[in-house]
C-alpha cells in the first residue's frame, strides 16, 4: 500500500495521543487529515503523498531563514561529528550568550534551556526568587507554554486570581496567576493598585502571536513598564516567538521598551531545540550556582543545537534582511486583503516583520475578546483551499503565520492566486 498521510495519521493514534506530539499538529480545529512531512526546502515543505506545499508556519517560527539553509546545515554537520552532547561547558554557549546579548541589550546575563516551555518557566520561578513574592500577572489569549502558573485564564471578577485552562493544574497554582485584558492599561493600573506590592512579575507576549497576530499598543507596554518599575514587579517579555521574528532586536527594539528580563527561543535555535531566557545581571544573580533560585538542563547550550542558533545568528544579521523580510509579509497581506474585498468577503490582515495575522472580520482586533469574534467556519473553508492548492497556512483561526527570507515574489504571488480562488466560494 502506498504510504498515505490518512494511514499515517490512523498507524500513530495507535501509539501517541490523538496521532501527534503537540496538540495543534491534529487539525482539530480545521478538520481532516493531517499533513505528514518528508522534508522541506527554502520556502515549502513535502507531505507523505509526496505533494509540495509552501509552508507559513514555517516549524511556528524557528524556519527564519527557509527550510534546510545550507549554512544551517553545514554547522549541524560538522557540531555533530565532534560529538552530539558532554554536559559539560562549551567556548560555542559563550559565543551564543555573547551574540544574543549583543543584539538585545536588555539581556545582561542569560541562561540557554531547550524550549520555550522551559524559559519563561524558569523566568517566573527567577522572578518569583528575586522578588519574594509569589502572584504574578498575564494577560487573557498569550500563550508563555505550559508551565502550571501559565495554564490559566481569567477568574470570574476583574480583580480575582485565575482558573487552570488544563486539568491537571492545581487551583492552588492557579490563584496565584491574575488574568487581565491585552491592552486594557486601566485594568492593568486597578491590578497593581489593588495587589501591587505582592506582585513578582507581570509576563506579556508584546506582539501577541497566540490568539492570531495581536499588537500591544505602544502605550500599554509603556503603562506595563512603569507599574512594574514603580512597584517593584519585574517586567518579561516572553519574545519566544517576536524575537528575532518582528526585528533584529524582537519586539522591544521596536517598541523601545526595556523588560527586565526576556525569554526567546524558535528563531535562536534555527529549527533546533535552543530557548533562553535572560536580563538584569542583578536578577540572573539569583540563579544557581550562584544563587537560591534552581534550574538546570541535561542537553542545555547542547553543542549542536547552539551551532544551529549561532548560524541562524548569523544569517539574519545580513544587511537588509529583516527590511526584505517585512516587506515580503506585508506583500502577502496586502495581496490576500486585495483578494478578498474583490471576492466581497469580510477580511483584513496584519504583519509585524515575518509574522503576520489573517482575520475574517472587519477589523483587526486589538484583544482576545475581538480576535474571537472572528468567523471561524470561513476560515476553515479558506484553510482547507488554500491547503488543497498548495499552501499550508497554520491549521487554526486562532494562530499567526510565519514568513521566511526563501518566499519571493513569485511564492507570495502564487499563494495571492490561490487566494483568489478559496475566496470566490
Ligand atoms: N512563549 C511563546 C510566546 C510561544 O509562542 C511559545 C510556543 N509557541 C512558547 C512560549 C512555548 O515554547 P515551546 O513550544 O518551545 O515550549
Amino acid at each position: 500500500m502506498q504510504t498515505s498521510n490518512e494511514s499515517l495519521f490512523a498507524r500513530a493514534q495507535q501509539t501517541t495521543p490523538g496521532g501527534v506530539n503537540s496538540p495543534v499538529r491534529a487539525f482539530r480545529s480545521v478538520g481532516g487529515t493531517p499533513r505528514f512531512i518528508t522534508r522541506a526546502q527554502g520556502p515549502y515543505f513535502w507531505d507523505a503523498e509526496d505533494k509540495r506545499y509552501i509552508d507559513y508556519i514555517g516549524s511556528w517560527g524557528p524556519a527564519i531563514v527557509g527550510h534546510a539553509h545550507p549554512d544551517v546545515v553545514k554547522a549541524v554537520q560538522l557540531a555533530a561529528e565532534n560529538g552530539l552532547s558532554f554536559g559539560a561547558p562549551t567556548e560555542a554557549e559563550i559565543v551564543m550568550a555573547e551574540e544574543i546579548i549583543k543584539l538585545v541589550p536588555s539581556i545582561e546575563q542569560i541562561r540557554l534551556v531547550s524550549s520555550g516551555t522551559e524559559a519563561t518557566m524558569s523566568a517566573l520561578r527567577l522572578a518569583r526568587g528575586a522578588t519574594g513574592r509569589d502572584k504574578i500577572i498575564k494577560f487573557e489569549g498569550c500563550y508563555h507554554g505550559h508551565a502550571d502558573s501559565l495554564l490559566v485564564k481569567a477568574g470570574s471578577g476583574l480583580l480575582t486570581f485565575g482558573n487552570p485552562t488544563s486539568a491537571g493544574v492545581p487551583e492552588d497554582f492557579a490563584k496565584h496567576t491574575l488574568v487581565l485584558d491585552y491592552n486594557n492599561i486601566e485594568q492593568l493600573e486597578e491590578a497593581f493598585k489593588a495587589a501591587g506590592d505582592e506582585i513578582a512579575c507581570v509576563i506579556v507576549e508584546p506582539v501577541a502571536g497566540n490568539m492570531n497576530l495581536v499588537r500591544a499598543t505602544p502605550e500599554f507596554l509603556q503603562a506595563m513598564r512603569r507599574l512594574c518599575t514603580q512597584y517593584g514587579a519585574i517586567l518579561i517579555f516572553d519574545e519566544v516567538m517576536s524575537g528575532f521574528r518582528v526585528a533584529l532586536g524582537g519586539a522591544q527594539a521596536l517598541f523601545g521598551i526595556t523588560p527586565d528580563l526576556t525569554a526567546l527561543g524558535k528563531v535562536i535555535g534555527g529549527g533546533l531545540p535552543v530557548a533562553a531566557f535572560g536580563g538584569r545581571a542583578d536578577i540572573m544573580k539569583h540563579l544557581a550556582p550562584l544563587g537560591g533560585v534552581y534550574q538546570a538542563g541535561t542537553l542545555s547550550g547542547n553543542p549542536v543545537t547552539v551551532a544551529a542558533g549561532l548560524a541562524t545568528l548569523k544569517i539574519i544579521q545580513q544587511a537588509g534582511f529583516y527590511e526584505k523580510l517585512g516587506a515580503q509579509t506585508k506583500k502577502l497581506v496586502q495581496g490576500l486583503s486585495a483578494a478578498a474585498k474583490s471576492a466581497g468577503v469580510k477580511f483584513c490582515g496584519d504583519s509585524v516583520g515575518g509574522m503576520f495575522g489573517l482575520y475574517f472580520a472587519d477589523q483587526i482586533p486589538a484583544s482576545y475578546a475581538a480576535v474571537m469574534t472572528g468567523d471561524k467556519a470561513r476560515f476553515n473553508v479558506f484553510f482547507h483551499k488554500m491547503l488543497d492548492a498548495g499552501v499550508y497556512l497554520a491549521p487554526s483561526a486562532f494562530e499567526a503565520g510565519f514568513v521566511s527570507a526563501q518566499h519571493d515574489d513569485a511564492i507570495i504571488e502564487q499563494t495571492v492566486a490561490a487566494a483568489r480562488e478559496a475566496f470566490a466560494v
